[in-house]
């Protein structure tokens, strides 16, 4: 039996789109011969492409509104760097929630002034700030949607007269927002598309060519676009099951309807770690993210009766990142309602055994 896989990244995938990538890995499009061993050009893979493309921006609501999507390579770090090589001319704006934000902070550095809006370190993380003002005389703003590792999730975002760009690596086309809001959003596939390999970055384009410096081919946002995401040889796989895992999305409903379920697995769990006496939520109530819930047993004694009930359970992914501790529970699109029952459900046979 599969396993009730809470992995925080790569992650789960929905399984029909493991049965049908693994068909495709054999034979693609009953061609009699493998997805990685034809061309990128091809026509076949060109329609993949274009379809992954499409349904993103389709997804997102941002067809027809001056959007591009690309599917890049070097993940959302290599984004950390790329945003501010293509828009950072003088001074950028960042919220701190995290460590990703903190590494996106200490790559844009490289590239020109820094105004950190506001953080919150002081508290390890473990809230979103608000009541922060961006200043209107930089380039743009930077902000992480969904803090992956320390569990906080931005509800509201601020509005801004400067452009604003999103890591949103680990809850893209996970709940419904108005993501015309954003001029540029970025995402690694591994957390809520696909295998790792690919970064989706959707990109408004009129914000773009009005940076001073030179910028690599590589590196340069209008290149990618001009050669419809193919400048060089894509990460074929990876694309091809983001484009899978999309078709499975719009299929069900699209984002109205898995914000929902989303909805409904997360009041699962935090229902439990609120109730249970064992456990403690980590950060604040408001803040929580729907995406990755971290908690803690309030008896530490009781770690390894819990890890083994968990792991005899079929569950897999629990622990909490290396910087953090604790447990983490990434419950991202597709996993299923029925894993958080039985993760709730270890739970509570914790506090009887207890
Ligand atoms: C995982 C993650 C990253 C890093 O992604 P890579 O693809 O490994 O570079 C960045 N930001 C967020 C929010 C993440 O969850």
């Amino acid at each position: 039996m599969k396993k009730h896989n809470f992995s925080a990244g790569p992650c789960i995938l929905p399984e029909e789109v493991l049965q049908k990538a693994s068909e495709a890995i054999i034979n693609f499009n009953n061609d009699n011969l493998s997805l990685i061993e034809i061309s990128h050009r091809s026509k076949p893979f060109v329609q993949v492409i274009e379809k992954a493309r499409s349904l993103a921006l389709e997804l997102l609501g941002l067809e027809n509104k001056g959007y591009q999507a690309l599917f890049l390579q070097g993940g959302a770090s290599f984004q950390f760097l790329m945003t501010a090589y293509n828009l950072l001319n003088k001074k950028a704006a960042y919220l701190n929630t995290g460590t990703w934000s903190s590494n996106a902070i200490k790559e844009a550095k490289l590239f020109g002034d820094l105004v950190e809006v506001a953080t919150s370190k002081d508290k390890n993380f473990n809230y979103i700030p608000k009541n922060y003002t961006v200043p209107t005389d930089v380039d743009y703003f930077h902000c992480t949607s969904n803090n992956t590792i320390y569990g906080t999730q931005i509800k509201s975002f601020p509005s801004v007269s400067v452009p604003m760009i999103c890591d949103m690596s680990s809850d893209i086309f996970s709940r419904q927002l108005d993501f015309s809001q954003f001029d540029l959003i970025y995402a690694g596939a591994q957390k809520n598309m696909g295998p790792a390999g690919a970064t989706l970055v959707v990109v408004k384009e009129d914000i773009l060519g009005k940076v001073e410096r030179t910028i690599p081919s590589m590196l340069n946002y209008q290149l990618h676009i001009a050669k419809e995401s193919m400048f060089n040889t894509p990460p074929v796989f990876s694309v091809y099951v983001s484009m899978l895992t999309l078709e499975w999305l719009k299929d069900l409903g699209g984002i109205k309807f898995i914000e929902k379920v989303n909805e409904q697995k997360s009041a699962l769990l935090y229902h439990e770690i609120d109730r249970n006496p064992l456990f403690k939520g980590v950060v604040e109530k408001e803040d929580r993210s729907h995406m990755n819930a971290t908690f803690t047993l309030t008896d530490a004694s009781l770690t390894e009766k819990f890890d083994t009930l968990w792991k005899e359970a079929n569950i897999n992914g629990l622990h909490g990142h290396r910087s953090a501790g604790g447990y983490r529970a990434s419950m991202y699109n597709a996993l299923p309602l029925y894993s958080v029952q039985a993760l709730v459900d270890v739970m509570q046979e914790l506090e009887r055994k207890a």
